[in-house]
């Protein structure tokens, strides 16, 4: 049989990294198995759902590097695969469920379901619907709803017990009497999830359903609505046989303080990591280890394809999983260095600009010293929106601002240091350039005038050349900063020389 998986997002919001995993589950086994994965669209939450959210997904997806057999976009031969648009099936399958007499019409209002909600809970007890319609005699109750009493369908839930395999938490049980009947179909006419999920995993023959746990208290109302489906006289060969597919629940994300992980944490979805300028194959491989691990070996860097050939659900864990924004940070370094850096550089472009770094339109000089100012800078960047920051040391540069750091300040203090500094300066400005092999020359002359050498020798010089005692490599920065003090850039960069006498200048001022 072949395997068929899908994912089934509400296009209700933004594409979170906890649906974005669930995706990638189904996606990763789909493929390994040489099966099909379904994109379905459940937009039956009319007032939440938005078109914009579905087009966003899809690129999401796409942006992630998946790719699906069947969808709204591409069809398929279980179509529709929007929600909104298989009304037909849900109604027919909800006709037949309550003339068999497995499902019933339910006049109660929303006012007394709260009321029976409350009161179960104040005597301690957990709601669940009372089944007070389910009593009715069928006839008066399609006479009242034909004359036009609004009316929800319900499901009558079998006397017995629920269990389940499931293919990550294993054997799976609740008891009946913590579930009510679920309603099938809502007054307005629109499906319920735990029907329409069914209805539609079963007709788009779904072998293997992968989702988030927190549906895993839906499962023993889907498998009753299975089972009540099951009961129908088949009428056509092509009818689904309703039996329920295999469940694997994955287990919850959460954030650093062990907490289900949501917008309290920072922001989660997909777009923001784009624009936080984190690389998809990065993204793809760490959400494959939220949950996921091998079991032989601690390797932790895959590309897709190699995740095809690795994952297992069977190693799939069950506990939750802590999303380590750190983690993400060290892997998506590995894929920023291994990446062709005309790629990053495009990817960096707007980031910059943001930062008003690049102007609109930059010219070929300006790109060619951004490529080796990024080729210095990536290494210190885990994710490219940290860029700027890195880039301040070039285009920041404030003698009187630095000198206000306290660290700064002592070391500066020293009249060693000083000493260093000025005659680094007195060098350094006797020629117009400071070029790598002169700043070698010209450090040199002050290492043998002053008799500093190490970090009290390099410490102060750096730190009258860029405002801090740390940073990217000196021979490589510097060329660097008096080649961008030539070009037209938004943001002007000061040269060497201007940033030397700046900084003279603030020393006397301290
Ligand atoms: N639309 C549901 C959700 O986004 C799908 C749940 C399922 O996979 O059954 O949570």
């Amino acid at each position: 049989m072949t395997v068929r998986v899908r994912f089934a997002p509400s296009p209700t919001g933004e594409l979170h990294v906890g649906n974005a995993r669930t995706a990638l589950f189904n996606w990763l086994f789909a493929r390994q198995q040489g099966g099909e994965f379904v994109l379905r669209v459940e937009d039956t939450d009319v007032e939440r759902s938005e078109t914009r959210f579905e087009e966003q997904l899809i690129k999401d997806l796409q942006w992630l590097g998946l790719d699906w057999n069947e969808g709204p976009d591409v069809g398929g031969p279980y179509g529709p695969y929007r929600q909104s648009e298989r009304a037909e099936a849900y109604q027919q399958y909800a006709q037949k469920l309550i003339a068999a007499g497995s499902a019933y019409y339910c006049f109660c209002s929303s006012q007394e379901i709260e009321l029976e909600r409350k009161a179960a809970l104040t005597a301690g007890r957990q709601p669940r619907y009372s089944g007070k319609c389910s009593k009715l005699d069928p006839e008066t109750a399609k006479a009242r709803k034909e004359a036009g009493e609004p009316a929800s369908v319900r499901l009558r839930i079998p006397n017995h017990p629920f269990r389940f395999e499931d293919l990550v938490h294993g054997l799976v049980e609740f008891t009946q009497e913590v579930i009510g009947d679920p309603i099938l179909v809502r007054s307005s006419g629109l499906p319920a999830y735990n029907f329409a999920v069914v209805i539609d995993d079963a007709l788009m023959r779904i072998t293997h359903v992968i989702r988030g746990d927190d549906h895993i208290s839906n499962t023993p109302r889907q498998l009753a609505v299975y089972g009540a489906l099951a009961q129908l006289p088949r009428q056509t060969a092509s009818e689904p046989d309703w039996n329920p597919p295999q469940f694997a629940h994955l287990s919850t994300i959460l954030g650093p303080d062990h907490t289900r992980l949501s917008k309290r944490h920072g922001a989660t979805s997909l777009g923001h990591f784009r624009a936080a300028g984190i690389l998809p194959e990065a993204l793809a491989n760490y959400l494959a280890l939220l949950g996921w691990a091998p079991s032989q070996g601690n390797r932790e860097i895959f590309t897709l394809p190699e995740l095809i050939q690795s994952f297992s659900l069977k190693e799939v864990s069950r506990n939750p999983a802590v999303f380590d924004m750190e983690k993400l940070r060290w892997l998506n370094r590995h894929y920023l260095k291994q990446s062709n850096p005309e790629r990053i550089l495009n990817l960096a472009i707007p980031i910059l600009q943001q930062a008003g770094y690049i102007g609109e339109s930059p010219d070929e000089s300006a790109l060619t010293w951004w490529r080796e100012v990024l080729d210095l800078l990536l290494p210190s960047v885990g994710e490219l929106s940290q860029l700027p920051a890195q880039a301040a040391v070039l285009f920041e540069y404030d003698a009187g601002a630095s000198l206000q750091i306290p660290a700064n300040n002592e070391v500066i203090s020293d009249a060693a240091a000083r000493q260093v500094v000025e005659a680094f300066a007195e060098k350094t400005l006797e020629n117009s350039e400071l070029s790598a092999d002169r700043l070698r020359e010209v450090l040199e002359q002050v290492k043998l005038a002053t008799q500093q050498k190490g970090k009290n020798l390099f410490h102060p010089i750096r730190i009258a050349l860029t405002g801090t005692a740390s940073g990217p490599q000196l021979d490589r920065l510097i060329p660097l900063v008096e080649a961008g003090s030539r070009l037209e850039l938004p943001k002007p960069i000061k040269s060497c020389r201007s940033r030397l006498m700046e900084f003279h200048k603030a020393l006397r001022g301290i």
